[in-house]
């Protein structure tokens, strides 16, 4: 079932994976210090939809805010690069810690992922992101992401937490991502001015709709605001994940605004067709893989490439980088991101699984290509 209204983000049968990303100004108090209370009930809202059987990944700002105060830092410590950078390496430490140990009342186990922009921008390093995610949740964890501030220049910082916020869901395979945000939606003119109206649902990030955001953090704490939001939304749109704000200042955000139908959502495009549009229309296609009747029949029915289907393997290609399947007639069956360079591919290819290891020198993927990072033709 697809995501179409706000109550289904927590409901486990239509999004079985969720991004919440929560704020600088909701977690750490003007004075610097963390809303721990805030927080821990965030956390009991968390646990819960755990318990219903989502799974859950944060993606969490504060670490700037909370090492200014620290290190006594002017303007938030956004001041300049330096400051914000030297700020997150100590705030980080403080706002990990503060997740872990309320996740940790819940019976939880939190894990810290640092990421920037280059991290979900390679292919094989978005592979890689994809594939962690997939144990840590399986493993029962609930990740807490934040931008690693500290090592990332202007160029390849996200800056803001939102559009990490979207680019996390994407990789992690998410079908929802929360922004708990200091407006409880969008509005079409600027929410101060009289008559202000909330959009409560958005088919589609248009131009009009880029002309109701004016953009800015109002906290001053954050790097946010609504344009932030609105670019987010495009990702998520176009990765066929569905994004919602909602208020994040009462308790229990979340039931909060979800119990009231409170906020603005953003639908999702069709998912096969927006991750068609991902792996069809973006990548250059650097090479092909050839495969046999018997894996081209199992590619129709939605398994993943295995190697032993393989047959033969033409170009130059890295892991990470899109590349063909074609049939026995050499009609091409799908597209999707190679787990192995071409080398490697020529390798494995026509081997049993169990041989892998013992060929390559190291563990082996569990495909040559995912059916996640694979389309049919
Ligand atoms: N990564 C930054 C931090 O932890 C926040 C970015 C944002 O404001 O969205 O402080």
């Amino acid at each position: 079932m697809k995501i179409s209204q706000l109550a289904h983000l927590t409901d486990a049968a239509t999004c079985s994976r969720l991004v919440v990303k929560v704020g600088s100004a909701l977690l750490v108090g003007k004075d610097g210090q963390p809303r721990r209370e805030w927080l821990a009930a965030l956390v009991a809202e968390i646990a819960a939809m755990r318990a219903r059987g989502q799974e859950v990944i944060v993606v969490s700002s504060g670490a700037i805010a909370l090492g200014a105060r620290k290190l006594g830092l002017a303007k938030g410590g956004r001041g300049s690069l330096s400051d914000a950078q030297a700020a997150a390496a100590v705030g980080q430490i403080a706002l990990a810690g503060l997740w872990a140990e309320l996740l940790a009342g819940h019976g939880i186990t939190a894990a810290q992922v640092l990421l920037t922009l280059e991290d979900l921008e390679d292919r094989r390093r978005y592979l890689n992101v994809t594939a962690t995610m997939g144990t840590l949740l399986a493993a029962g964890a609930v990740p807490v992401i934040n931008e690693n501030d500290t090592v990332a220049t202007q160029e390849i910082r996200f800056g803001d937490n939102d559009r990490l916020a979207a680019r996390v869901g994407q990789a992690a395979g998410a079908k929802g991502v929360l922004l708990l945000s200091d407006i409880d939606g969008l509005y079409d003119r600027d929410p101060r001015q009289p008559g202000a109206v909330r959009i409560p649902v958005v088919k589609g990030v248009t131009p009009e709709i880029h002309a109701m955001a004016t953009g800015g953090s109002s906290s001053g704490l954050g790097s946010g605001g609504m344009t932030s939001k609105l670019q987010a939304a495009e990702i998520a749109e176009m990765a066929g994940i569905a994004l919602a704000i909602i208020d994040g200042q009462p308790l229990s955000p979340v039931q909060a605004a979800l119990g009231a139908d409170r906020g603005t959502l953003f639908l999702p495009r069709g998912r096969k067709q927006a991750r068609k549009a991902w792996l069809g229309g973006k990548l250059r296609v650097r090479g092909a893989v050839h495969v046999d009747a018997g894996a081209a029949a199992a590619l129709a029915k939605g398994s993943s490439l295995l190697a032993a289907g393989v047959t033969a393997v033409d170009g130059d290609f890295r892991r990470g980088d899109a590349v063909e399947v074609q049939g026995p007639d050499g009609a091409t069956l799908a597209r999707g991101l190679s787990e192995y360079d071409a080398a490697e591919c020529a390798r494995v290819m026509g081997r049993q699984s169990a041989e892998h290891e013992e060929i390559l020198g190291y563990a082996p993927r569990s495909a040559l290509i995912h059916r996640d990072q694979m389309v049919l033709i």
